[in-house]
C-alpha cells in the first residue's frame, strides 16, 4: 500500500505528523519517536516543510530515510513558498528519487510572519490548487491537501473557503488533512459543507488533525499560527490546570490535554472519521497515551 485510504473494517487507522529536526539532538529524539510509532503501525507519517533552505533539506533527507529505513509510509509536505515552478518540479523529483510518492500539497505561509501578506514567487504558483495539478502532472504521486474546519484565516467566509477546498479536490487531491481544531462540531460542519458543494468530492477522506495539548504556552503559540481557537470552556479548564504560578503546571495541563484529545477522538470515531492524524511535536508519549485510551477502536494500518 503506498497511498492513503480510509478503512473499510469499521475500525479506524491513525497517522502522525513530524517536523524536520533542528539539530542532532532533535534528530535523535525524532528517531526515537519514529521507532516507537513504527511499533504501533500508523497508516502513514507526515513530515512538515519549513520556510528556510536548511530545514527544507532536512525534510527531504529525513523523509527519505523514513521511506528507506523503516516500514512506515511517509507523506512529504511541500509548500509553494519561495519556489519557482521549476524548483517545485525538482522537489517532486527529489522525493520520487527517495521512493516518496505521497505529497501533501500546500501553499504555505509567508516566511518570518506567517500571518503577513502572501507574496507569490514571480515564477511560482498562487494557490495550492495549482500545486496539486503540478505534482499530479509530475507522475505517479498521490496528493493530499489542507482543509480548515474553522475556515482558513485568509478566507472571507466559510463558503469561500469550502469552494476552494473542493477545487483542490477536483484538481486531483485524493484526501485532505484538517488544521487542528478543538470543537468536533467544526469538523462535522466542514464535512457537511463539502457534501453540499460536491457530493462526489465528499467521498474523499477528510482526515481530522488532533493536537494533544501538553503545554498551554506552546498550545497558544500553535493556535496563533494556525488560526484555530480553543473553545472558551476548554481554555478556562486548561488555565485552571496551569495554575497561577510563574511556571505552568505541565503535569496538570497534560492530563487535561490527553483527556480532551481522547474525548475528541472517541467522538470522531463515532462520527465515522476515516483516520485520526496526530500532531506529535516529535514526541511519541502523548499520542501513544491517547491511542492506549482508545484501545481496540484503533486499527493497524489499512
Ligand atoms: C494539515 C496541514 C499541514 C500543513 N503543513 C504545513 C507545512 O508543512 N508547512 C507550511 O509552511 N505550512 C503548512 N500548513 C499551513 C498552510 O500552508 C497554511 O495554512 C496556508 O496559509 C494555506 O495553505 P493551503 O494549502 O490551504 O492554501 P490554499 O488552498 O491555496 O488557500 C489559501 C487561501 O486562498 C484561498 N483560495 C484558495 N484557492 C483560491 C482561488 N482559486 N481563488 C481565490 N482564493 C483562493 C483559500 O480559501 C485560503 O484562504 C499546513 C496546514 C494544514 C492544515
Amino acid at each position: 500500500m503506498n497511498r492513503i485510504r480510509s478503512s473499510a473494517s469499521g475500525r479506524i487507522p491513525f497517522s502522525v505528523e513530524f517536523s524536520p529536526p533542528r539539530d542532532a539532538a532533535a534528530e535523535a529524539r525524532l528517531w526515537r519517536a519514529v521507532r516507537e510509532f513504527e511499533r504501533l503501525n500508523p497508516a502513514f507519517v507526515s513530515m512538515t516543510y519549513g520556510a528556510g533552505g536548511s530545514t527544507r533539506d532536512r525534510t527531504v533527507r529525513v523523509t527519505g530515510q523514513i521511506a528507506e529505513e523503516t516500514t512506515l509510509l511517509p507523506v512529504a509536505h511541500l509548500t509553494a513558498v519561495g519556489h519557482s515552478i521549476d524548483e517545485l518540479r525538482a522537489m517532486c523529483g527529489a522525493y520520487a528519487d527517495r521512493g516518496i510518492s505521497n505529497i501533501l500539497a500546500l501553499r504555505g505561509d509567508p516566511p518570518g510572519d506567517p500571518l503577513g501578506e502572501w507574496v507569490k514567487h514571480p515564477e511560482g504558483v498562487e494557490y495550492a490548487e495549482e500545486l496539486v495539478r503540478l505534482v499530479r502532472d509530475m507522475g505517479d504521486f498521490h496528493v493530499g491537501v489542507a482543509s480548515f474546519p474553522e475556515g482558513h484565516y485568509r478566507a472571507p467566509d466559510l463558503e469561500h473557503d469550502t469552494r476552494y477546498l473542493v477545487q483542490k479536490l477536483r484538481a486531483g487531491a485524493e484526501y485532505s488533512i484538517t488544521q487542528m481544531f478543538f470543537d468536533v462540531e467544526d469538523y462535522l460542519r466542514l464535512r457537511d459543507r463539502v457534501a453540499a458543494h460536491d457530493p462526489e468530492q465528499a467521498e474523499k477522506p477528510i482526515i481530522p488533525e488532533i493536537m494533544p495539548i501538553t503545554s498551554l504556552r506552546s498550545a497558544r503559540r500553535s493556535l496563533e499560527l494556525s488560526g484555530s481557537h480553543l473553545p472558551r470552556a476548554l481554555e478556562e479548564r486548561l488555565r485552571r490546570a496551569a495554575g497561577d504560578g510563574p511556571e505552568e503546571d505541565r503535569a496538570a495541563v497534560r492530563e487535561v490535554g490527553i483527556e480532551v484529545a481522547t474525548e475528541m477522538a472517541e467522538r470522531l470515531i463515532s462520527e465515522g472519521a476515516p483516520c485520526l492524524h496526530f500532531i506529535t511535536l516529535n514526541f511519541a508519549r502523548a499520542t501513544s497515551e491517547v491511542l492506549a485510551n482508545l484501545g481496540t477502536s484503533i486499527s493497524a494500518r489499512v
